[in-house]
């Protein structure tokens, strides 16, 4: 029996590529959940230039982790402002070391994660895939020139702002992303299926996008609203 709730606060995994973000922006718009995007957070505080974001601007720029402590202040600056309800965490935790970092946010805010959802996605494809990439710079929607592009080209649908590739995005810096990702991801995912093994979700990503939405509802136990 399919209900129309999904968790009150999720994890969403997946490596760079496999399409998580797309799929937390949609989950955002259909199931109201606050989404707590740690890259997207960055980038912001690198585009105002202050100076968390000149500590972070040459991480982002090469593909590298921020450091831990770093991201614990992104996020506890966050968490202490309003509407940190309904939460989808998209990026974080990216590290074992972060692991801790989201029970302490858990005790401390009053809140529990009901489900770990892996998009899971071939390294092959997800590189592929990666080229295609565009994203806003005004408001952070992301697009894809193949299989989600904006209805003009290169034009943001939201606001009219022109797209841009971001520059993480080069082969090179995709490439080791790619690896951060296995070094990271893996330990991370292993020690949820130990701890929480009923609230681990695999969703198969290697398919068009519509599919891979229905896929993740469907892990979360709710009906795809607006099924293809
Ligand atoms: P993607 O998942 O496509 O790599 P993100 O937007 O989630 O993109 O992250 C972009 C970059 O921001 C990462 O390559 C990394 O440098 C940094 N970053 C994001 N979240 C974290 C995190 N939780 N810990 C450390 N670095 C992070």
């Amino acid at each position: 029996m399919v209900a129309n709730v999904p968790p009150d606060h999720v994890v969403i995994f997946g490596r760079p590529g496999s399409g998580k973000s797309s799929l937390a922006e949609r989950l955002g718009a259909d199931f109201g959940y606050t989404l707590v995007r740690t890259g997207e957070m960055l980038r912001d505080a690198v585009r105002k230039g202050g100076f968390l974001g000149k500590r972070v601007e040459n991480h982002l720029a090469r593909g590298d982790l921020v450091p831990d402590r770093l991201i614990f202040e992104l996020l506890e600056a966050n968490f202490r402002g309003p509407g940190m309800t309904h939460l989808l965490f998209d990026g974080f935790p990216r590290t074992i070391g972060q692991v801790p970092l989201l029970d302490q946010f858990e005790r401390r805010y009053g809140f529990q994660v009901g489900c770990y959802l892996e998009i899971d996605v071939s390294r092959e494809e997800a590189v592929a895939r990666m080229t295609g990439r565009r994203v806003c710079p005004t408001c952070g929607a992301t697009y894809h020139l193949i299989s989600k592009p904006p209805k003009v080209a290169e034009v943001c649908d939201k606001d009219g702002t022109r797209l841009e590739r971001r520059p993480d995005d080069t082969t090179e810096v995709v490439e080791f992303r790619q690896q951060v990702y296995d070094d990271h991801a893996v330990p991370i995912l292993r020690h949820y299926e130990q701890t929480s093994p009923n609230l681990c979700r695999h969703v198969n990503g290697n398919q068009p996008f519509a599919k891979v939405y229905a896929g993740t509802c469907e892990a979360l136990g709710v009906a795809d609203p607006s099924p293809a």
